[in-house]
């Protein structure tokens, strides 16, 4: 099926059509709508299925351009990803003037907290680092509709687990909440338990 299938706006069908994304791919086509339900989502799908666009899509539709606090936060395992995360949520809300700001270790706190400054409609960060601007002040969540964990089971590897909980719990409790992961060990399970609210399962 296609994107123009989806109830989306023209804003978004159009970024979507200029990055030569017409057809949607198996996750695409599965999650977006769940998350346009208001649904909170354990997908299970692996790299390279799209993923990105998929969460990136439904977040970008819902953002509001007028809100001046950060609307989405998604956490990822490294600094490459959430570049190409950030650079994937500009593009496709492009023609809705949507901001999307990237925050990662081994870079300058300071010009990281001047760009959260201004207007940020989604953050993209590794977890170390969220938790210093959240712990500092200079990030603050409790406006966040949307908490995206992507590649939860890397960041379960890499030790960010307790991170990343000290950081849902700063967050606020009407958020849609919404889990990536290529494996779903029994940590992950736990943790979609403690902190997803009857989340459709979806296994690409
Ligand atoms: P991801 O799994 O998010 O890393 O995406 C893998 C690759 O698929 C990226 O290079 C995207 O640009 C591309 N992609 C995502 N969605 C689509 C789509 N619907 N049609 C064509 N390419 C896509």
């Amino acid at each position: 099926s296609t994107f123009n299938e989806l109830n989306l706006s023209p804003e978004i069908l159009k970024s979507l059509a200029g990055l030569g994304y017409e057809k949607m791919t198996d996750v695409q086509s599965r999650v977006i709508p769940e998350i346009l339900k208001g649904n909170d989502v354990m997908v299970q799908s692996k790299t390279g299925s799209g993923k990105t666009a998929a969460f990136g899509t439904a977040i970008s539709e819902q953002i509001d351009w007028e809100e001046n606090r950060p609307q989405a936060l998604i956490l990822t395992p490294t600094r490459e990803l959430a570049i190409q995360i950030q650079e994937e949520m500009m593009n496709i809300g492009r023609f809705k003037r949507l901001k999307a700001v990237a925050v990662y270790g081994k870079s300058p706190f300071k010009e990281q907290a001047q760009q959260l400054k201004q207007k940020t409609h989604v953050v993209v960060g590794t977890p170390g680092r969220v938790l210093d601007h959240l712990e500092r002040g200079t990030l603050n969540l409790q406006r966040v509709k949307y908490v995206v964990l992507d590649e939860a089971d890397e960041m379960l590897s890499m030790g960010f687990i307790e991170t990343i909980e000290m950081i849902l719990k700063m967050t606020s409790l009407n958020r849609q909440t919404l889990f990536f992961s290529a494996t779903l060990p029994a940590r992950i399970e736990k943790l979609s338990q403690q902190y997803l609210k009857n989340p459709s399962m979806i296994t690409i």
